[in-house]
């Protein structure tokens, strides 16, 4: 399994379940932490603090919402070649993991970045896709 690079991050559907967990519960402190978790089987995809707003050319429309605990958070409509719209979330880091198909570079959301699905680590069910620069998925597709 290839983990991901600082610059790589993932769309996540936003169709996705949201928790709070008060972290006093695990740790005994006061801070408390959202999770995005996976629609199907309810596994913890991503913290909330992984939640990074990077905007595509490509969105239909764009809004900022308070979600998973973090303010400003950018959700964004996208439709792919079939006509399927999309409202997704970016984050750097998490779960997902990147399928094993190569990475693709037609029919991007965000110029310059090469695309494939990604799944959950539990349920194996997309949640959504992953993004590498094209410099570096060449390289990365050997994992
Ligand atoms: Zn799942």
């Amino acid at each position: 399994m290839c983990r991901l690079n600082f610059s790589s991050f993932v769309l996540i559907l936003v169709a996705l379940l949201s928790e709070r967990r008060s972290s006093a519960e695990r740790t005994g402190l006061p801070e408390s932490t959202d999770f995005l978790l996976c629609r199907h089987c309810g596994f913890n995809v991503a913290a909330g603090s992984t939640v990074s707003n990077v905007r595509s050319p490509a969105a239909l429309s764009s809004l900022n919402q308070t979600l998973f605990g973090v303010e400003g958070v950018l959700v964004q409509t996208l439709r792919n070649p079939l006509g399927i719209e999309f409202e997704v979330v970016t984050a750097r880091g998490g779960t997902c993991i990147g399928s094993a198909q190569t990475w693709q570079t037609e029919h991007t959301w965000f110029p310059g970045h090469a695309w494939k699905a990604c799944t959950c680590s539990r349920c194996s069910r997309q949640i959504g896709w992953v993004f590498e620069p094209l410099q570096t998925a060449e390289a990365r597709s050997l994992c």
